[in-house]
């Protein structure tokens, strides 16, 4: 019985696994980015890459080196040092990124992802190369880079009823440089307009909002939000009804999390039963390309958001 459940386990990750695209979004619980037989051969069945071959081995760009498999941010350049070994070398690692687990050839420990389990490589303690004396010795084709400077934009995601209101209120906002409609919330892969339509595949009509940090802010796209939806309706939004109308904002980082409930701290203060969820994203889909710029493409007005001003 175990075995079989075990066996079913494997085969659902296998199809969340060839379902999904590359993102560079963080992504949460199983959907992971596809992976090439040769990164499988080490992320999966924890082989090694041969060393002094790996992209990052002689590279010393400013950046973030994220888990090629579900992205998560693994290690800073800062702490990357060249041990001479052939393989990236890091002293640290990013808080809580990676878990030490014993190897099978029941000595070295292994680190492997701590977000999907990904084969990383091993870390060693004791050698001297540096003052931290640990070296997390790591395959290159495990990782991806990304580097400082291209951290231009910033997403934020915002679920507050119908997404053709929501996105026309965004896109005419300062800063903004593009917005989607589209899903979040839910685990079905590319779910359709239909599917969400029923209001039980947990995903909401979400905006996708992308903006220039230096001309705008999450707070101040965060404000604006509240006023263009009721963000104490509790069972959809104006007249639409039904789980996938719900106010949410998902968030990306922990800044966008303490700033949400700040704005939320504030409006319950003032007297709104606020009913918004604060939750990490969780999926993002792009809805049919019907539904998207709905109101330029089709010169009329939101039925259900009008702007309310509340802060
Ligand atoms: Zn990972």
């Amino acid at each position: 019985m175990k075995n079989t459940t075990y066996i079913f386990s494997i085969l659902i990750l296998l199809i969340l696994n060839s379902c999904t695209g590359t993102k560079m979004v963080k992504q949460t619980s199983t959907e992971y980015n596809k992976l090439f037989s040769e990164e499988k051969r080490v992320i999966i069945d924890k082989e090694t890459e041969i060393p002094y071959t790996g992209k990052y081995y002689k590279f010393d760009e400013k950046g973030t080196y994220l888990c090629k498999q579900c992205n998560a941010p693994l290690f800073r350049s800062e702490d990357k040092f060249d041990a001479g070994c052939g393989w990236p070398s890091f002293d640290n690692a990013i808080n809580n990124a990676i878990k030490e687990i014993p190897d099978r050839d029941g000595i070295r420990t292994e680190i492997v992802c701590a977000n999907c389990g990904a084969h990383l490589g091993h870390v060693f303690t004791g050698e001297g190369f540096t003052s931290k004396d640990v070296r997390h010795c790591v395959n290159s084709i495990s990782m991806q880079f990304l580097p400082d400077n291209d951290r231009t934009t910033e997403k934020a995601y915002f679920a507050g009823g119908c997404f053709w209101g929501v996105e026309f209120y965004f896109k005419q906002s300062e800063g903004v440089i593009s917005t989607t409609a589209g899903y979040s919330g839910g685990d079905v892969p590319h779910p359709s307009y239909n599917q969400v339509s029923r209001g039980n595949t947990g995903y909401a009509e979400t905006v996708e909002v992308e903006f220039d940090p230096s001309k705008t802010t999450f707070e101040k796209l965060a404000r604006l939000f509240f006023e263009i939806h009721d963000p104490a309706q509790t069972n959809g939004q104006g007249p639409d009804i039904g789980s996938q109308y719900l106010s949410y904002i998902f968030y990306t980082t922990v800044e966008q999390k303490k700033t949400s409930e700040k704005l939320i701290k504030i409006l319950k203060e003032k007297g709104y039963s606020v009913v918004t969820k604060v939750t990490p994203l969780k999926n993002f889909w792009p809805a049919e390309s019907f539904h998207q710029d709905y109101y330029s493409k089709t010169g009329k007005t939101p039925y259900c958001h009008i702007k309310t001003k509340r802060f």
